[in-house]
């Protein structure tokens, strides 16, 4: 039986891409190698967001170079937003490579490794499915415990952003239907999966496929539909939404849907307007705040996470400080921050690079240190309040410790070690996909120290739904 090993890089999107290409190769009678020394096919799925990436690619690959040497039969694939962008090219480039293949190709994966295995040339395939877009299904490992899946809703990106490559990468927005996506969440809850994260470039933009692609944005409506029809689920998630397309009614939908935690993760770049604008990103600091404030007054503890540029073409120190002076107006828990680098095909090459690595290190480094201080003021706050935590496994570090997320997606562990059954025996229940009352006793840097309420864990309740009507301004032209 042949055997493969995958090699994930990059965001939660190719996280999906690489269960969906284990699913792919296990229908063709593939098993999990151990690792890339046993493989005979071993998969690279590469981002190709940031710089770094095609570094990371290059030295892997040259890591592999004995191994081919020593098993002349050993397939390598490259997969993913860098198959994507060189395509062809790659093949030029990295003579231990023998496939190459798109997001939208991985059904023919399978197909293609035969194909070398019986002695043809490498090969490309990166063609996108825009006339027919597929979707792939997750499906549960048989015989494991899987408390979260993601589930795919839309693909591609019709936003420009200047700095970014993923439109080039992904193609153009392709909609997923809503009647697949809840069949789809349905048999992961059957499955028992208990929290699903609904995926997308700007998954909030979503409607249903044969609306017209500048309609109005139903994404509030599938959430409810999910909610509706599948109760039994725990949590509802979903990244990453566009601040564009943050209604009103997704506002009321926080207020409303139990399901969805108080919690999301929207990208916000810079808090300069002129910055934004040469980024494209179609708004402006006051309507990202309207938008956060708005989200945050849907329930109460609600939390906001972000991603940021810092050292983009032109970023002056007063921009810079606009940026500072946003975050700490928000209050993020955590920001994910990255220097600028500049990405083939995206229109802000023609802005130069300006801004020097010492100075983009520098920034970044103020603005972690400004992240530090809001997340561990926002920890120490919790220290002494109840939360409802989703346990996703036992704690890696500490046998008697379950490790989740709350409600508001601070990682969670949870001291189970005074757990005991009514008859005074040690609790070895498996608490994995279980949802916990506890109290928080302790804040680390990163993280919460909690215990259960009472001797027993108690199962949560859903916190109950609050109803508010929510306006929120136009965005500005
Ligand atoms: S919204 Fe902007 S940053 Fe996000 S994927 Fe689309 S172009 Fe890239």
């Amino acid at each position: 039986m042949p055997r493969f090993h995958i090699q994930t890089f990059g965001c939660q999107m190719n996280v999906h891409d690489s269960r969906r290409i284990e699913e792919v190769l296990y229908e063709r009678g593939y098993q999990a190698a151990s690792g890339p020394e046993s493989a005979d096919l071993i998969v690279l799925n590469t981002c190709s967001v940031r710089e770094k990436a095609d570094h990371k690619l290059l030295s892997m690959v040259g890591t592999f170079r004995d191994l081919k040497e020593q098993n002349h039969d050993l397939v390598i694939a490259v997969a993913g937003c860098m198959a994507q962008q060189q395509g062809e090219a790659l093949l030029d480039r990295l003579d231990l490579v023998d496939v190459v293949i798109g997001p939208d190709n991985i059904p023919d994966l399978p197909g293609l490794v035969q194909h070398v295995q019986d002695g043809g040339p490498p090969v490309a395939r990166t063609v996108f499915d825009l006339d027919s877009p597929s979707f792939l299904t997750a499906r549960v490992r048989p015989g494991q415990r899987e408390v979260s899946a993601f589930v795919t809703v839309m693909k591609g990106c019709d936003e420009r952003c200047t700095y970014c490559i993923v439109p080039y990468t992904r193609g153009a927005e392709r909609y997923r239907a809503a009647d697949e996506i809840v069949a789809e969440c349905a048999t992961l809850c059957a499955g028992g999966v208990r929290e699903i994260t609904l995926l997308g470039q700007t998954v909030n933009s979503w409607h249903e496929p044969s609306e017209p692609s500048a309609s109005e944005s139903r994404f509030p409506e599938l959430l409810r539909r999910i909610a509706r029809e599948l109760p039994q689920l725990l949590r509802l998630r979903y990244t990453s939404p566009h601040p564009r397309h943050v209604t009103s009614a997704l506002v009321q939908a926080h207020a409303e849907l139990d399901m969805l935690p108080a919690h999301v993760h929207l990208p916000l770049q810079s808090g300069s307007d002129r910055i934004l604008r040469l980024m494209l990103r179609r708004y402006r600091s006051a309507d990202y705040l309207a938008r956060a404030r708005a989200l945050m007054s849907a329930r109460p503890g609600f939390t906001l996470s972000t991603d940021m540029i810092v050292g983009f073409p032109g970023e002056t120190e007063t921009d810079f400080q606009d940026t500072l002076a946003l975050v700490r107006e928000v209050g993020f828990c955590a920001v994910f921050a990255f220097k600028y680098s500049p990405r083939p095909h995206t229109p802000a090459l023609r802005l130069g690079d300006d801004i020097c690595e010492e100075l983009k290190s520098e920034r970044l480094a103020r603005l972690f240190e400004l992240v530090d201080e809001l997340q561990s003021k926002h920890l120490q706050s919790l220290v002494g309040s109840t939360a409802e935590v989703l346990v996703e496994g036992p704690s890696k570090t500490n046998a008697a410790r379950w490790t989740g997320r709350s409600e508001r997606h601070e990682i969670v562990h949870v001291d189970l070690s005074a757990a005991h059954e009514p008859s005074g025996t040690r609790d070895l229940r498996d608490y994995a996909g279980e949802l916990l009352r506890v109290r928080v006793i302790e804040a680390n840097k990163r993280s919460l120290l909690a215990v259960p309420m009472g001797t027993m864990p108690q199962p949560a309740r859903r916190l109950p739904a609050r109803k508010q009507v929510v306006r929120l301004p136009l965005m500005s032209p």
